[in-house]
């Protein structure tokens, strides 16, 4: 089989489905609330298509904090329905993905003189664990001695003391596990590409048709036809329902965060939290052998931003002053950057004359009955097993028969896959080819990244032990993991994979990857023929996210 072959086939059949078929429901936008809507509706039955305009995952879904968390900063605003709210959704995702969104200790610190003592927030700690349901860890009080202690990193000369409690974190990356729905989705049946862009869509005889752009191979626009459009456009939701006019009584505030990733900090496998100079609570994030640092808290008007100036003072500015870090950290250090806009749902007035940070962090999904129109606004991460929910019951509201309504289509396989893979993974001594850098047991991360899947990766390597040899150094990806990735992952740039698959633009430099000798073969691997052009196109700095087109 020729190398170019896997990637024709994926992307370019399902783009031939899209301009040939038609569809129950179609969704615009591949971050986490398309990807759960068309994973919730494909494993019920319907028949879904799925499209965005830059890759899966490839806005904000990519540049979250990575947690899984009940919220415990909005208590501070009383705001204690949707803490519950979230802390019920979290228990829920560490519960059907318990190898993906782990457990993790939060080490809070609190500077002499701050809004609340410790002895207060510790209080409200306790809170937080009862409103979870004492799902995790109980909290732990630390006096600065106790801090010193046990993370000496942390500067204590300002600390009036801390506290200790749990929430969850992906341990892989954001982008992963949103792309895992779209990829149980295809496993379902949906028709899904990346890269194709929506330039908006009309009412035609009880269907809508979408007007629809290839951003690859070019060619004419064409016309994707539905019963059911779903706007999961993140935060260009206001703009795309502007170009299919639909009124909507949510609209999106955005607010614009950044992290940077600099060399691992902390050598315990938990976050520690601060309050940063604007009183925002401030995280320094373990990331595989990195640390990523964050977040900040901007409004913003345009969802097309970047990390300036300012932003990274304010990053290394705080973190400077809240560790010992023998040198400071400087624009030197950061290995790579993520910013991103937080689409917030706000009603159409409500938003005005309140605190911008405080704004609900509520998630809204908004149903056009006349015209079978379905808006996704704001969310988290934590929270996309109930919008996959929410979505499916609407769609069905609207008349769409969803064959297997009570489908389960999330979570992990069960245990008996599980313990398959575990036991096929000893025999053939997988966990021997682990790397030595590596942080964690070969087997256990190839569960965690593709669950039933990793068992065809265990036959891969019998049939070929170098399908075990890790390929781009310092990166722990296997060769048969990349082979995977060209067949299954709709890799059609060289960023989809580097940025959002795996998370190796992340921690390693660029200058690295590039000298690294196995990303020559990686590209063989997964474009062939057109490996030379992706590579200039990713070193070139050509912007895998296409541009919002000028209508918007
Ligand atoms: C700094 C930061 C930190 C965060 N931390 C957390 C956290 O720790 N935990 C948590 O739960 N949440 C967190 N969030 C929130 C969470 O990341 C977002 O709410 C979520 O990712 C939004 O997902 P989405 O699917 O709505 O939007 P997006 O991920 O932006 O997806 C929308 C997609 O629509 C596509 N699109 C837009 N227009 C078109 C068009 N015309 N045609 C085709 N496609 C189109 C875009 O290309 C994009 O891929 C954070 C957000 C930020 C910014």
């Amino acid at each position: 089989m020729k190398a170019t072959e896997p990637l024709m086939k994926l992307r370019r059949s399902n783009l031939s489905k899209l301009r040939q078929q038609s569809f129950d429901v179609l969704i615009v936008g591949g971050g986490i609330n398309g990807a759960v809507s068309a994973a919730a509706l494909a494993g019920k039955g319907a028949r879904v298509a799925l499209i965005d305009r830059g890759d899966i995952a490839g806005l904000t879904s990519m540049n979250s904090s990575n947690l899984a968390w009940g919220g415990i900063k909005y208590m501070e605003t009383w705001d204690f329905a949707l803490v519950r709210k979230l802390c019920v959704s979290r228990n829920h995702l560490m519960r059907s993905f318990p190898s993906t969104v782990q457990e993790i200790r939060f080490f809070t610190t609190l500077a002499r003189g701050f809004r609340y003592r410790p002895r207060h927030l510790f209080l409200g700690a306790w809170l937080y664990w009862f409103i979870g349901n004492c799902f995790t860890r109980t909290p732990r009080f630390l006096g600065p001695a106790r801090i010193e202690v046990e993370e000496p990193i942390v500067d204590t000369r300002d600390a009036a003391g801390g506290f200790e409690y749990s929430d969850a974190y992906l341990h892989d990356n954001d982008a992963r596990f949103v792309f895992n729905f779209v990829r149980t989705a295809l496993d379902r049946g949906c028709v899904a590409a990346n890269y194709v862009e929506s330039l908006g869509a009309r009412r035609e005889g009880g269907w809508w048709v979408l007007r629809a752009r290839d951003h690859i191979d070019g060619g004419p626009e064409f016309e994707i036809r539905a019963r059911v459009l779903i706007n999961a456009a993140g935060p260009f939701v206001d703009a795309h329902n502007a170009l299919t006019g639909e009124p909507t009584v949510h609209h999106h505030a955005l607010s614009k965060g950044i992290h940077l990733i600099v060399k691992r900090l902390v050598a315990e496998r938990r976050v520690l939290a601060f309050f940063a100079d604007d009183g925002r609570l401030f995280f320094v994030i373990p990331m595989g052998n990195r640390t990523c640092i964050g977040t900040t808290d901007t409004p913003v008007n345009d969802p097309g931003v970047g990390v300036t100036d300012e932003d990274i003072e304010f990053v290394l500015g705080n973190i400077n002053k809240r560790l010992r870090l023998g040198k400071p950290l400087t624009r030197e250090d950061i290995i790579s950057t993520r910013c991103g806009v937080r689409p917030l749902a706000v009603k159409s007035e409500a938003g005005k004359g309140r605190d911008f940070l405080n704004l609900s962090r509520k998630h809204a999904v908004e149903m056009r009955r006349e015209t079978a129109h379905i808006s996704i606004f704001g969310g988290k991460l934590t929270d996309c097993l109930n919008v996959g929910d929410e979505v499916s019951s609407l769609v069905r509201s609207l008349g769409i028969t969803l064959p297997f309504p009570a489908y389960k289509w999330y979570g992990e396989p069960p245990a008996a896959v599980r313990d398959e893979f575990f036991h096929q993974a000893r025999l053939l001594g997988l966990d021997g080819y682990t790397a030595p850098e590596s942080s964690e047991p070969l087997s256990t991360r190839l569960w965690r990244r593709y669950a039933a899947e990793a068992l065809g990766l265990l036959e891969n390597i019998r049939e070929d032990p170098r399908q075990a040899e890790v390929l781009i150094k310092g990166t722990e990806y296997l060769r048969c993991e990349v082979a995977q990735a060209a067949r299954r992952e709709m890799i059609t740039k060289l960023e989809d994979f580097l940025r959002r698959r795996s998370k190796i633009a992340l921690v390693e430099r660029p200058e690295d990857i590039r000298r690294s000798p196995g990303l020559a073969e990686a590209c063989e691997i997964l474009f062939g023929d057109a490996a030379a052009d992706k590579l200039a196109e990713y070193f070139d700095g050509v912007p895998a996210h296409p541009p919002a087109s000028p209508s918007f």
